[in-house]
C-alpha cells in the first residue's frame, strides 16, 4: 500500500523535487502539499497548497490519513512545529532542515519518544558512507595531519557552514577525541599565528547555482589527502528523504533516526 505523505514546504527546492519525485513512484503517494499562504501561486502541480497557518484543514488532513508521514524541507522553528505537531497527533515526521541549534536537536530527540522522527542534515547515501569510513580515514593518519574543510552551496543558502558540513567536521573531531566546539575555526584573517594542532578550519563559499560540494583536506608532511563529494542535484537528497519515510514507516517511535540507521536497514 502507497504511504501518504505530506510535504512541508511543499513550493521549496527541496519539497517541489520531492513531490515531483513521489508523483512517479508506486510506494507513496501525496495526501497533502503544505506551505505558507503567500507561496499558492508558486504551486506548478495541478494541486491545492494547503495554508500551513490553516489549523483546521491541518486537522482534517491528519484525521483523512491516520499513517501519513510528514516530509519537512522548510526552516528550523518550522520543521521543529511540525515535530511537535507529529509528536501529538501520531504521526510520522522526516526532518531534513538545516541549521538547528543545539537545542532544537534536543527537542526533536525528545519528541522523538513519542512518535517516529528522522532527522537527517543530509540525506545524500555518498555522505552517509563518508560519515561512517572518515573516524577510520582520521585515526589511521594519525596526528601529522591538519584537517580543513571547505564547503560550496548556492547564493540562496540561509544558513553557514552547512549542517553537512558541520556533520563532517564533528565526526573527524570525534575520531581524534576532539569537540568540534573547542577546535573549530570559521574564520581566518590577517596575523592569525601558525594554526594550531587541534584545530579544524572551515571555509564557506557561496554563489550561483551549486548544489551542495564538501571538500576535507587531511594536510600532512610532503602529502594532502582531499576527500570530495559533490552533489549534482537535488534529486539524491529528495531520494534519500522518500527512502528514509518509507523506512521510517516500518520502525518503532523511541530514537531520532538518521540516515545512517536507513542504510543500515
Ligand atoms: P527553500 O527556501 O527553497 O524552501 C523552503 C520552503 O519552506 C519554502 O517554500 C517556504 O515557504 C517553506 N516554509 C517556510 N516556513 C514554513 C512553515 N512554517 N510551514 C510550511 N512551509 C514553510 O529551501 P530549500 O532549498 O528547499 O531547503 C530547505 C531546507 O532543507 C534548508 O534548511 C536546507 O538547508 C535543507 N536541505 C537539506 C538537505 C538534506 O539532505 N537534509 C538537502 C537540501 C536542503
Amino acid at each position: 500500500m502507497a504511504l501518504p505523505l505530506i510535504v512541508m514546504g511543499a513550493t521549496g527546492r527541496m519539497g517541489s523535487t520531492i513531490t515531483h519525485l513521489a508523483s512517479g513512484r508506486e510506494d507513496v503517494k501525496i495526501a497533502a502539499l503544505v506551505d505558507r499562504e503567500n507561496k499558492a501561486k508558486e504551486l506548478p502541480y495541478a494541486c491545492s497548497l494547503l495554508d500551513v497557518a490553516d489549523s483546521a484543514g491541518m486537522a482534517q488532513v491528519l484525521k483523512d490519513f491516520p499513517d501519513a508521514t510528514f516530509i519537512d524541507f522548510t526552516a528550523p522553528e518550522a520543521s521543529l512545529a511540525t515535530a511537535r505537531l507529529a509528536a501529538k497527533s501520531g504521526h510520522a515526521a522526516v526532518i531534513g532542515t538545516t541549521g538547528l541549534t543545539e537545542n532544537q536537536k534536543k527537542e526533536l530527540a525528545e519528541l522523538a519518544k513519542q512518535t517516529k522522527l528522522f532527522y537527517s542534515a543530509n540525506m545524500s547515501v555518498g555522505i552517509n558512507v563518508l560519515l561512517e569510513i572518515l573516524p577510520l580515514l582520521t585515526q589511521m593518519l594519525g596526528d601529522g595531519y591538519d584537517m580543513d574543510l571547505v564547503e560550496l552551496h548556492h547564493k540562496h543558502k540561509k544558513d553557514a557552514p552547512s549542517g553537512t558540513a558541520l556533520r563532517l567536521a564533528e565526526c573527524v573531531a570525534e575520531a581524534k577525541g576532539w569537540h568540534l566546539a573547542d577546535v573549530a575555526n570559521y574564520h581566518r584573517e590577517g596575523i592569525t599565528g601558525e594554526r594550531k594542532q587541534e584545530e579544524i578550519g572551515l571555509q564557506t563559499v557561496r554563489g550561483g547555482d551549486i548544489v551542495g560540494v564538501h571538500t576535507l583536506y587531511f594536510m600532512g608532511p610532503g602529502e594532502r589527502i582531499e576527500v570530495t563529494h559533490q552533489a549534482h542535484s537535488r534529486e539524491n537528497f529528495a531520494e534519500g528523504a522518500l527512502k528514509a519515510a518509507v523506512w521510517l514507516a516500518r520502525q518503532k517511535p523511541g530514537n531520532l533516526y538518521s540516515m545512517q540507521d536507513v542504510l543500515k536497514g
